[in-house]
């Protein structure tokens, strides 16, 4: 069973970037901020000499099934190999938002965020309740899409048809959850007109198939690793979102962009 071959998903897309600290280092994570982490690979605690040379570097990516944490491991596999002195450690977390509050917090020296995200934080918009100051952007990478997710044989073929469904939204603190909100509002939608299922990736194409959720958020470079295993395993498509309505995001959302995936 492969996936169905629609091709032209009408979708939103926008900018993954690699974002560093600047000048936070240092401090301990807080509990609650030390729940939020999923993997505990090594001590990330950070360790920096009297010259501010920190000899423990953490990266935030996102959740394992995702983009981000694979490159992140891997830009943090090449920073130890090549840097002397400098042992690196890519983590994985709820992604964006989660990333640009820890990485302000000094939790780590370099973090993976949407620059939509980004670009909320620094101007303490949206979900930021104030300004997250304290890093800057480093360099942007890919674009991401947002895609929404079903079982090929599933009623859902607009946005509107998510009403009363099962829906995952993405991990708590992402990206991800954070565009869906604009795409569910877009369409006059909220919480309160579908079951939002709070999860990652991995856990999203998991319960897709078992048939425990309707349709998932996923925003992600594309190809999506976790999409393709899906549409491994079971037919499955992608939601197109009506041009009109992408022009009525891109006007409230202008980092966002409108772009078509096969
Ligand atoms: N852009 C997603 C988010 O911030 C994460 C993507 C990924 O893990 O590859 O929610």
């Amino acid at each position: 069973m492969k996936m169905k071959k629609i091709s032209l998903f009408i979708m939103l897309c926008i900018l993954g970037i690699f974002l560093v600290a600047c000048g936070n280092t240092s401090e301990e994570g807080t509990d609650e901020k030390e729940k939020q982490e999923k993997t505990t690979e090594g001590d990330t605690t950070e360790e920096s000499n009297t010259d501010g040379w920190v000899e423990n570097i953490t990266v935030l990516t996102g959740s394992e099934a995702g983009v981000y944490f694979p490159l992140g491991v891997a830009m943090a596999e090449i920073i130890s190999e090549h840097v002397d002195g400098v042992t690196a450690t890519g983590i994985s977390s709820g992604a964006s938002v989660v990333n640009a509050n820890e990485l302000s917090d000094g939790q780590a020296e370099f973090a993976l965020v949407q620059n939509d995200i980004a670009f909320y934080a620094h101007e303490g918009s949206q979900m930021f309740e104030e300004v997250v100051d304290g890093f800057s952007g480093a360099f942007t990478i890919y674009p991401e899409t947002i895609q929404i997710v079903t079982l090929a044989d599933s009623s859902i073929e607009t946005v509107k048809d998510l009403v009363g469904k099962r829906v995952a939204v993405g991990d708590v603190g992402s990206g991800t959850e954070a565009n869906a909100n604009q795409i569910l509002a877009a369409h006059d939608i909220t919480y309160d007109d579908i079951n939002e299922e709070w999860m990652d990736f991995g856990d999203a194409s998991t319960n897709l198939q078992d048939g425990n959720i309707d349709a998932a958020f996923v925003t992600a470079g594309t190809p999506t690793g976790s999409i393709q295993e899906l549409a491994a395993s079971a037919d499955i498509k992608i939601v197109s979102i009506n041009e009109d309505k992408i022009d009525q995001i891109i006007d409230e959302y202008p980092l966002l962009h409108q772009s078509r995936i096969r």
